[in-house]
């Protein structure tokens, strides 16, 4: 049998089911993993991919041909990764929070710094991965959307991934734990309040989620109820009762989200306690932080990447900066002793105002933000022939967009630094500026989010060309 299996190679093992939904079972070889940590194996000249399943391991699967593609689902595994471990998390499966839980971590970094080295083959060496010392409670932001089950409990935790099923969690094992205790505590007290969970398919209820921000430098904790209505009832004895419980919270805030849509925040907010806001030191740095503020979630390796990619520049402090997609003003106030003067340039209005105040909270003079599509701003830059010696650049996950890239390659800064959470369009932006003279010059891939498929990755390019 064994031998008949090695010959045959994927031997069609089990067919049922009519031609609408065929369910077909194979044996199938991972032979790669895609960017999001799924397994690649091939099957009639396709690809099949593969939730859970390892590079090397070999498996029954059970395919389902969904227009023109299959996907797999793991039956019976019949070779492990050495690299295969029970997943710590309970919730692993029906969450989809994280998908690469299934691997050491050592198994991990190994997968994504193989990711970004055979992508980044052609311009050179990648460096080892930046790993976390201890890969857990490393958000600093926790999130829980509220509910009720079939039978009226209020239960809270994450919706699952492409779905609206409310999957109940007690502890996140990415989350900080303090935060997660606060949700708890939260959901014990809503019975005794008259608190209702916010109901989707109604529209009806109170609360629909609570987002926990914690400072890990300054240990201070903002707690942001996201409720339906301006009515909060039994307001001062709730927060009275959730203090009492934690009197680690240094403010509660009030957001109000009474439309129909995925986001969490919406537009109205009422400080219920304390100032509204918390602070949080970041390389030596202390910003003030929102509800809204955008700030990085794993600030232990933030600051690593921040001071590799600092480092990539070699600042000697003669230099005009221009720091693309600066969001609350991170990088650009963690360089500004380096540089001569730095323009952080930004298009979403409350981070720019952060930024603003950031700067003046810490009595830097040097930098200053504008807000505006980088783009735009940087066409600016090049039409003025202003000079421009470094410009970092930080984008959201779809990468950059020509004009700016256009704009830079005018612009000739002599380096360059591009910071992205998704290398796929970091690559596709790397082409572009190796077309206009440029050179990569280092690599360096950074876990930012230990468990979950995302990977950082910083590039040094270095102009070629006078
Ligand atoms: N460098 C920051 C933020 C990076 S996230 C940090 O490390 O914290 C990317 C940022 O790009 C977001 O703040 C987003 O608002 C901003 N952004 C998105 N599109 C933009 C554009 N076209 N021009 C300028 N900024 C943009």
């Amino acid at each position: 049998m064994q031998k008949n299996r090695k010959k045959q190679g994927k031997q069609h093992l089990r067919s049922e089911g009519g031609k609408k939904g065929m369910k077909e079972q194979v044996e199938l070889t991972c032979v790669a993993m895609n960017e999001e940590g799924r397994g690649i194996a091939k099957h009639s000249g396709s690809d099949v991919i593969i939730q859970g399943m390892i590079t090397g391991e070999v498996a029954i699967v059970e395919l389902t041909r969904r227009r023109g593609f299959y996907t797999g689902k793991i039956v019976k595994l019949l070779s492990k990764s050495k690299d295969r471990v029970q997943p710590p998390c309970p919730y692993y499966e029906a969450c989809g929070g994280c998908q690469l839980q299934h691997l050491s971590y050592e198994g991990q970094a190994l997968y994504k710094h193989d990711f970004v080295s055979k992508l980044m083959t052609k311009y050179g060496y990648t460096e080892p991965i930046l790993k976390m010392e201890t890969p857990f409670a490393y958000r600093n932001k926790c999130q829980a959307a509220f509910g009720e089950d079939k039978r009226g409990n209020i239960i809270s935790g994450i919706y699952q991934e492409y779905s609206h099923r409310l999957v109940s969690i007690e502890r996140c094992l990415i989350q900080d734990p303090q935060a997660d205790a606060i949700i708890n505590t939260i959901r014990g007290l809503m019975p005794s309040f008259k608190m209702r969970a916010y109901n989707e398919d109604f529209g009806k209820g109170f609360l629909r989620h609570v987002l926990v921000r914690k400072g890990f430098a300054s240990g201070e904790i903002m707690v942001v109820m996201v409720v339906t209505e301006h009515k909060f009832q039994f307001k001062n004895h709730f927060i009275e009762a959730l203090l009492k419980v934690h009197p680690e919270i240094t403010t509660v805030v009030m957001n109000i989200n009474d439309r129909d849509t995925n986001m969490v925040l919406g537009n109205a907010e009422k400080v219920l306690y304390g100032k509204g806001f918390i602070k949080d030191t970041l390389c030596g740095i202390e910003f003030t932080l929102s509800p809204r503020s955008f700030y990085q979630i794993n600030p232990a390796q933030t600051a690593r990447l921040y001071q590799r990619a600092i480092e990539m520049a070699a600042l000697t402090g003669k230099e005009t900066v221009i720091d693309a997609y600066s969001g609350i003003g991170t990088i650009s106030l963690s360089l500004a002793k380096k540089a001569k003067q730095v323009i952080g340039v930004e298009l979403n209005k409350d981070a720019v105002k952060d930024a603003i105040n950031n700067a003046k909270n810490n009595k830097i003079n040097n930098v200053r933000f504008v807000q505006g599509d980088a783009g735009a701003f940087m066409v600016k830059m090049a039409d003025h022939n202003e000079k421009v010696d470094v410009v970092f650049m930080d984008p959201p996950r779809g990468g950059s967009d020509e004009r700016f890239l256009a704009s830079v390659a005018k612009l000739k800064p002599e380096k360059i630094v591009y910071i992205s959470c998704n290398p796929v369009t970091q690559k596709r932006d790397l082409e572009y500026l190796i077309g206009r003279g440029y050179k990569v010059e280092e690599i360096q891939p950074v876990d930012m989010f230990p468990h979950t498929f995302h990977v950082e990755t910083v590039v040094k390019l270095q102009r070629q060309n006078p």
